[in-house]
């Protein structure tokens, strides 16, 4: 390709929609152009480098047997309907782009692509000889998004890779998300990241697991832990760990206490000179059910830990059925506009104990009557605790389960995992955190779709079973974007080979010299000939602008035809490394096959 025949334009400046540096890059460079909010055109370059990435995908999905298809991108509402994803869809998360034909029916645009799968292998697939199958697809995905940002990495619009695969039992399931596990880490390796990869939450479905694969990268938008020893890492979403120690209760006796002014931990820990950990904090959520019933939660949890409300969401959805519902639509801490809608008078915030009373709540038929009391392991222990006293400024100390306060038979795992706890799989690994960007995510489904879509085939028994499903997905213009988030300097990208738009630029630093057109007219058809991605700089521009773009978009190498001509040479540099050699040449072609193919199994 001639950079004079090009549609590119590079940018002096940082655009000012832009906050992270790879979103400012790929913006300069000429690699995308913003049309709307979250939605973006891939220019030339940019369309190479997906192609790139994808071909990778595809070379190593296919390997495990997977069979790439196409599936549509406008699915009618009955699937969503059928599966029970169409009122949270479109309406409580809302995350999905829906719309009335001229015949007047509903259709949604393809956020992801569980229900047409498995409408496809309801229909298709009969017996247990036909499994287990894996289809993929590598297509444009549209989610409304409440805060797309940082270019590609939140998109409305974006390109993903998904896949679906269909078992008889959860053993061969097992095996494919293995494979899938295996095929990720050298799609990652090969695109030239660096990459963990962790354990995931899984929604309330639970199952048997799923993992996410992480760029490590500082403008991440998940918070990842792991230790030392590389034997854990989970999303902290998900994580485990243990709580330190708890320091005794200075506290003997019961009694209620004025602590004015008090209703943070670190005030009245400060103000009763005693620890968090021998504390009884008392959280208040509102959580709205699809029945569309409204549950005032109060989490009872040690006083120096914190809640982590993915692992709250999951436990009250396994409570739905008490509520008529299947799922929870929104989980939030009500703020005083929130509880002026339910609440009968001032709650004592800042002074709740686990035994605040149900006659704060005005019970109606969409607000349940009583608190739903749950209480974190953490604080079941507790001896001699201090906690609030239902009235503002004052707290009681020396409580007990059992005698002030009763425990609530609901015991859970709600807690946050925090930097610095000790490792469940041995306690003298701390954990560490880091942010990362989720490129990927396998995920061990089970049959929740196939059963709530009556999706069966027929067993070796003879009987009807549901299929037992997984699904795996990658951001591929996720990716591509999270690849510069990683390897970039200040002037500019530096792609990784693998997924570099094009191995080389050849530069001719002055037009107007015939010499140096004539040498890179000449080593530009010899490369591309030699199977050397090149591209030419024949602009009419000074060499120094061609130097800042070169170095702007990050191609991996560089040739000039300038002064080492004379000496029947040309200059070549690495683009990481700034390094310069000069080559004879007649042996670019050579060499720089060498170098390129060096470079991929470096990859
Ligand atoms: P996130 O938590 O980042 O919103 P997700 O859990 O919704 O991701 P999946 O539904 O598992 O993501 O989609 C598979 C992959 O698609 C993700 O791992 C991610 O790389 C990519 N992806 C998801 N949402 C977006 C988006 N809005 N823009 C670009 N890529 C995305
Ligand atoms: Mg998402």
């Amino acid at each position: 390709m001639r950079l004079s025949q090009m549609l590119f334009q590079t940018l002096r400046e940082d655009p000012a929609e832009a906050e992270i540096k790879s979103h400012k890059l790929l913006l300069r460079a000429g690699y995308i152009r913003r049309i709307g909010s979250g939605i973006y055109a891939y220019l030339p370059l940019m369309n190479r480098v997906l192609q790139k990435i994808s071909n990778i995908v595809r070379e190593e999905m296919n390997a495990t047997g997977a069979m790439e298809c196409l599936l549509p991108q406008m699915q009618p509402a009955e699937l969503w309907q059928e599966s029970g994803r169409w009122e949270t869809y479109t309406k409580a998360e809302g995350i999905m782009f829906s719309l009335i034909d001229r015949q007047d029916r509903s259709l949604a645009l393809g956020p992801t692509h569980e229900e047409v799968i498995t409408t496809i292998a309801k229909e298709m697939i009969k017996s247990y000889r036909q499994l287990p199958t894996h289809l993929y697809q590598i297509q444009t995905k549209f989610r409304d998004e409440i805060r797309p940002r940082f270019g590609l990495m939140r998109g409305r619009e974006f390109i993903m890779k998904d896949g679906y695969s269909f078992h008889t039992s959860p053993e061969c399931l097992k095996k494919t998300y293995q494979d899938m596990d295996q095929a990720y880490r050298n799609i990652f390796s090969r695109c030239g990241l660096k990459f963990q990869a962790v354990e995931a939450d899984s929604g309330a479905i639970g199952g048997s697991g799923s993992q996410e694969f992480m760029v490590l990268a500082d403008a991440g938008e998940d918070d990842i832990v792991y230790t030392e020893d590389g034997k854990y890492a989970a999303n902290v979403e998900k994580a485990v760990s243990l709580p330190s120690d708890v320091i005794p209760s200075p506290f003997t006796t019961y009694e209620k206490k004025a602590t004015p002014h008090t209703e943070t931990i670190a005030k009245i820990a400060s103000f009763l000179e005693c620890s968090p950990t021998n504390m009884v904090k008392n959280v208040l959520y509102q959580a709205v059910y699809d029945s569309g019933k409204t549950v005032l939660v109060l989490v009872s949890i040690r006083g120096d830990q914190d809640v982590n409300e993915v692992k709250l969401q999951n436990e009250l959805v396994k409570l739905a059925s008490n509520y008529q519902a299947t799922t929870v639509l929104s989980l939030t801490v009500p703020d005083r506009t929130a509880q002026g809608k339910w609440s009968t008078k001032p709650l004592p915030l800042g002074y709740i104990a686990p035994d605040l009373s149900d006659d704060y709540i005005a019970k109606s038929d969409q607000v349940e009557g009583n608190f739903l009391r749950l209480v974190d392991r953490t604080a079941v222990d507790l001896e001699n605790f201090v906690t609030g006293a239902n009235e503002s400024d004052y707290h009681v100390v020396g409580a007990n389960w059992g005698k002030e306060f009763t425990l609530s038979k609901l015991i859970v795992d709600v807690r946050k995992a925090q930097v610095g706890d000790r490792s469940i799989h041995d306690p003298n690994q701390v954990l560490q955190t880091a942010r990362g960007i989720e490129v990927g995510h396998i995920f061990q489904l089970g049959t929740k779709y196939s059963q709530a879509m009556g999706a069966t085939y027929t067993g070796e028994d003879g009987t009807e079973k549901p299929f037992v499903m997984g699904c795996y997905g990658i951001g591929v213009s996720r990716l591509a974007q999270a690849a510069v988030e990683q390897s970039h300097d200040k002037d500019g990208i530096i792609w990784p080979t693998s997924i570099a738009p094009y191995h080389v630029v050849v530069i001719i630093p002055n037009i107007t010299d015939q010499e140096q057109v004539a040498v890179a007219e000449k080593l530009y058809t010899e490369l591309n000939q030699a199977g050397i991605e090149t591209i030419l700089d024949d602009r009419d521009e000074r060499a120094g602008v061609k130097f800042k773009d070169a170095d702007l978009i990050g191609i991996p190498y560089r040739i000039v035809t300038g002064r080492s001509l004379k000496q029947g040479k040309i200059e070549f540099v690495t683009r990481s490394t700034k390094e310069s050699q000069d080559i004879a040449i007649e042996k670019v072609a050579k060499t720089l096959s060498e170098i390129i193919k060096n470079s991929y199994d470096f990859d």
